[in-house]
């Protein structure tokens, strides 16, 4: 270890873990060798050095697989490079379901596998006891084996990484710890530890359980909670022998792995044990948290059921260590949105060694080449809001977080914790009304409605839940009617100032150079022409805008247009969301119903579709926007908070004469999906763009001074495209999409389905997802195929559409 510190780098990473060692592995192999990695006491002391080290490859979604599928790569091979053992192991894995709805969720991963490239086979209970000889399978239905899964030395591998890095150039401190993090104009200047300063162009926080403390250090919100973490050794026993592959029982919590001849037994509890609300003692190294035998006792007992010889078992370790969580059990990559070149790759949810590997080597790109490689949308730390490192939030939902690995995935799950954290003005109302509500982002929103005698809340199952046909008649109100939706949850920024419409149009695709009262569509690109957001943009004046997007990317798009305003530009960016409700009156009979309340004209003659103008309505001022993301004629109401329960009591009550039905999230899904309308961070993000999206008629290709990603876009538009959102209708209307299940084109997978919802007023499953082929891509192409849709290892005829299947020329959104 060197003795003296640096005064300077170019890298200084915080953390010693196996995430902070991959990513100086990972620095060097792109030609950065002025990297430093700091950590306060040893390498692995944190929480790596009691993982149990399973490594498995299949992740939520494509890239994160590509991740997981890059690490066991990487694992494989770093012995050889660096000479350091690290006791990898490609025994595969195998996971038992016991019920029904679990065998559908893991043969629906089994299909996402195969599309995303992974090895896997469905077997029998007995197939699977023959790959684990000592275990009961009398409630088992069916398994799922991956052979390329594996093991690790969670330590070994470490230090491999550790040494690979230092190969490169990279240089190690130990038992040095950061205590301040520097910073000038909002941008990082380096480090301050225990033994003097590091001047640093770009800091990386791979702090752990710590990061959330060393975000804050920065001014960063990097949202975390420690949980207690267990598992237990036993002694020796016959039949422990090292090709066993890992074995997962998701439906009893528990994971079994052979360890030099023992049992590793380890839990996903559903209800955990949140850890280090005081902070984290300084002296923490290597350190074991007390057991807690009650808590792990009934994981135990059904263990034993699982694996009897158990029961003549000594344990040898009860083994308690914490792990950091995360509010919605995915970590946090890249650049923190509130300072600038402070990275953070932290929170990995119980899977930081099966991930670091390509996270390591993401984060590593995204630092050289100032962009992430692919789209990691999924993990990048700017889908968290900052109300998010709330620490009491944190704590309350990490009690649920834990348990969500093994949990079952069921479609449209909501989060059982932490509730109640945002709410609309209009929620009390709603609730009257029989709301049945989901959570994302902290909003409380309405996804359906219960009728009288039905009780408000859910009952999952891959097939039609519930709420199908109490969704399906809100989703026909909206078609043949008249519908209320509370969009509060959505987000509204203004930008304002002389230079506005400048810095507007550069960074949007279409053209911001409209009359006052235009509602625009437009997506924010990148330099590639991938689409960074996915938005309305209405001019309010000569010099202000009115940016409306989801919740859900509100920090990310606030930051991005945020980033593009030139220091010298007279612009200032506001969000202006906690002071607006939004309400959305949709349908044919919308018109009808509005004008009863205002004194405005809304005929197809004084307001157009795509306007929108301030409007007396009630006893209030709103802004009416005549826009819609559920394919109608309709308006989409701005309304003061304060004035939010007057204008709705008002349009309640007004709407008995139309019978107005209130409408909620699941509809508004389903009917954006007949319309084809494109949800972002599902069917359109970084990596697409919108040639490949279908969305080249929001480009203004000859807008004067362009736009950013024009060029990449006009290379699409001459040359064609390898990939095309195509939208898909199954011929048999029962099973139901939901993401990532395979698409085949005359016997081939060339896709998979990005979001699915079923499509009430057509009778159909539908989806949407992109078809690939690396030849090209044409309306002949798509249209010349013949389709079907893979959903849990079953494959279903599919008719391809480029164009939606509802309302394809909009007559109704006009009328
Ligand atoms: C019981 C258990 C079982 C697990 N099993 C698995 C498994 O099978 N597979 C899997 O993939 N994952 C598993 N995990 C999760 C995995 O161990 C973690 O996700 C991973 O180790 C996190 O690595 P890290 O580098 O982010 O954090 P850490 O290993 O905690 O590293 C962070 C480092 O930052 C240092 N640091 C903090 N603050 C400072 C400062 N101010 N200055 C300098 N240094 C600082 C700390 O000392 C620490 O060493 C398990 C976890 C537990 C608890």
């Amino acid at each position: 270890m060197p003795k003296s510190l640096p005064s300077q780098a170019q890298v200084v990473i915080v953390g010693g873990g196996v995430v902070g060692c991959s990513l100086a592995y990972h620095l060097t192999k792109l030609g950065w060798t002025d990297v430093i990695l700091l950590e306060r006491k040893q390498l692995t002391c944190g929480t790596t050095w009691h993982a149990a080290g399973l490594v498995g490859q299949l992740r939520a979604t494509r890239n994160l697989t590509r991740l997981a599928q890059y690490t066991a790569e990487l694992f494989g091979n770093l012995e050889e490079e660096t000479g350091q053992a690290t006791g990898f192991a490609q025994h595969g894995s195998l996971s038992l379901a016991t019920s029904d709805g679990r065998f559908e969720e893991l043969k629906r991963g089994a299909s996402m596998a195969r599309c995303f490239g992974l090895e896997v086979e469905v077997i029998s209970a007995t197939e699977a006891q023959d790959m684990w000889p000592l275990i009961n399978i009398d409630d088992v239905v069916g398994a799922v084996y991956l052979p390329r899964d594996g093991k690790v030395n969670p330590i070994d591998v470490t230090q491999a990484l550790a040494r690979g890095a230092r190969m490169g150039g990279a240089k190690f401190f130990e038992e040095t710890r950061v205590t301040a993090v520097h910073k000038k104009n909002g941008r990082v200047t380096g480090v301050a530890t225990d033994r003097g300063d590091i001047e640093a162009g770009i800091v990386v926080n791979c702090g752990g359980m710590w990061a959330r403390e060393l975000g804050l250090m920065a001014g960063a919100n990097v949202p975390l909670h420690a949980a207690e973490h267990f598992y237990i050794v036993t002694e020796k026993f016959d039949g422990m022998v090292p090709t066993l592959p890992v074995l997962r029982d998701p439906d009893n919590c528990a994971y079994f792995k052979e360890d030099a001849g023992k049992l590793l037994l380890g839990a996903f509890e559903p209800v955990s044990k949140p850890w280090g609300m005081e902070g984290i003692p300084d002296d923490f190294s290597f350190t074991q948290l007390p057991d807690d035998f009650d808590h792990f006792e009934p994981i135990l007992e059904t263990a034993m059921q699982r694996l009897p010889a158990l029961e003549n078992v000594g344990i040898q370790l009860f083994f308690n260590g914490p792990e950091s969580f995360t509010p919605d059990d995915r970590f946090l990559l890249g650049p923190t949105p509130e300072v600038e070149n402070f990275y953070v790759a932290a929170g990995f949810n119980s899977t930081g060694i099966q991930s670091s590997g390509g996270a390591g080597r993401v984060l590593a790109d995204w630092i050289v080449n100032k962009r992430p490689p692919m789209d990691l949308w999924d993990v990048d730390i700017s889908r968290m809001l900052p109300f998010q490192n709330n620490a009491r939030y944190l704590h309350d939902r990490t009690i649920e977080s834990l348990g969500l690995l093994y949990a079952m995935h069921w479609p449209f799950r909501q989060f059982e914790t932490a509730r109640l954290a945002r709410t609309s003005p209009l929620h009390d109302r709603l609730k009257a009304r029989g709301a049945c509500f989901g959570e994302a982002g902290g909003w409380e929103r309405a996804n359906w409605f219960a009728p009288e005698g039905v009780e408000a809340s859910y009952e999952y199952s891959y097939g039609r839940q519930n709420w199908f046909e109490h969704s399906a008649r809100e989703h026909r109100a909206i078609r043949e009617n008249v519908g209320l939706l509370d969009q509060s949850s959505f987000a509204k920024f203004l930008l304002q100032g002389r230079d506005a419409e400048a810095v507007i149009n550069r960074v949007s695709a279409n053209n911001m150079s409209v009359p006052v009262g235009k509602v625009v569509y437009t997506q924010w690109l990148n330099q590639r022409g991938g689409i960074e957001a996915d938005l309305t943009v209405t001019r309010v004046a000569e010099d202000g805008y009115m940016i409306v997007t989801s919740f859900s990317s509100a920090n990310k798009d606030f930051n991005w247009l945020k980033s593009q305003i030139p220091g010298d530009a007279h612009a200032v960016l506001t969000d202006v969301g906690s002071g607006m409700a939004m309400v959305g009156i949709m349908g044919p009979k919308s018109r009808d119903l509005l004008q009863t309340l205002t004194p405005a004209d809304l005929s197809n003659e004084a307001f157009a579709f795509a306007t929108s103008q301030q409007i007396e309505l009630g006893y209030a001022h709103v802004r009416a926007s005549r826009i819609t993301y559920v394919g109608e004629l309709g308006w989409e109401l701005y309304i003061p908070s304060e004035f939010a329960t007057g204008v709705y009591d008002a349009i309640v009550e007004a709407g008995e004469a139309f019978d107005l039905q209130h409408v909620g999230m699941h509809a508004m899904n389903s009917l954006r999906t007949e319309k084809a309308y494109r949800h972002w961070g599902h069917d359109i993000a970084g990596e697409d763009t919108p040639v490949e999206a279908g969305l080249s008629f929001a480009v203004a290709w000859d807008k004067p001074g362009g736009f950013i990603g024009k060029e990449a876009l006009l290379g699409q538009r001459e040359n064609g495209v390898k990939k095309r959102l195509v939208q898909f209708a199954l011929d048999d209307p029962e099973p139901l999409m939901f993401h990532n299940e395979p698409i085949w084109r005359n016997d081939e997978i060339v896709g998979y389905i990005t979001s699915g919802m079923f499509g009430h007023a057509l009778g159909k499953s539908l989806g949407m997802g992109y078809v690939e082929n690396e030849d090209g891509v044409d309306a002949a192409y798509v249209n010349e195929g013949v389709y079907e849709i893979e959903i849990a290892c079953e494959r279903y005829p599919a008719t391809a559409s480029l164009k939606p299947f509802y309302d394809p020329k909009s007559e109704r959104v006009k009328a």
